[in-house]
């Protein structure tokens, strides 16, 4: 059984994923990490992201795979590095790009086959597994989102301004609505859950009971 969780950026979407995966003995697979390392390998090869033929060396050489919840480009683990700021910045043009989306869609559903998975994106149900049993889409209002980042930036002792951070997140909102292939958009078939006001827990509650009954219907 596939479970997808898509949404905007900052809704928590990979917390409460993995946290389901691990309640429903589900694996895991965060999208987004996928699109920062091809981002990351682009980068280190210095690909010139407007010319195809880079492009189609790039996801023909690179070679990411997943072991538990760690990413590995080309062996070494890249789970730290595709966080960077550096690469938040620059994975927009490997996301952009219909070959790349094209590559990582085709290596989504390998990792999906013959497996139950809990999968968190912008695509995945509207996209990469459009028969998914349970679709989700994970939402907060900007504001709330701004104020999440902002925590999370002062509990790990980094200086941030509330203005810059919603500024931030209103920009990732419209590139990824406005994004030719893949865009964020909410499945005909998702529960929207909103997040607003509620803690981790609250939401990871919410989610397996709707993929519990889900689950439920698909065994009757
Ligand atoms: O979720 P995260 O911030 O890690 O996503 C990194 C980038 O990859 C974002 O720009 C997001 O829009 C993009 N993305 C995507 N499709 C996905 C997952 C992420 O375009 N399925």
């Amino acid at each position: 059984m596939i479970v997808t969780i898509d949404g905007p950026a900052g809704a928590g979407k990979s917390t409460v994923a993995k946290r389901l995966a691990r309640r429903l003995g589900f694996g895991y697979l965060d999208t987004g990490a996928m699109y920062r390392a091809v981002a990351l390998a682009g980068e280190r090869a210095g690909v010139d992201w407007s010319n195809d033929a880079d492009i189609v060396r790039l996801t023909e050489t690179a070679d990411i795979r997943w072991r538990g919840d760690r990413i590995f480009l080309d062996g070494e683990d890249v789970s730290g590095p595709v966080r960077s700021n550096e690469i938040t910045a620059a994975v927009g043009r490997a996301a952009d790009h219909p070959l790349v989306r094209q590559h990582l869609v085709a290596l989504q559903r390998i990792a999906a086959e013959g497996v139950s998975l809990v999968t968190e994106g912008r695509d995945q149900g509207s996209v990469v597994f459009p028969d998914a049993a349970c679709k989700i889409f994970l939402d907060a209002a900007a504001e709330e989102r701004a104020r999440r980042r902002v925590e999370d930036f002062r509990a790990r002792g980094e200086k941030v301004d509330f203005a810059s951070v919603l500024a931030d997140i209103n920009r990732r909102d419209r590139e990824d609505r406005s994004r030719p292939v893949g865009p964020l958009v909410k499945p005909a078939d998702a529960v929207t859950v909103n997040t607003d006001g509620l803690t981790i827990d609250e939401v990871v509650d919410q989610l397996q009971r709707i993929a519990r009954s889900r689950l439920a219907s698909e065994q009757s």
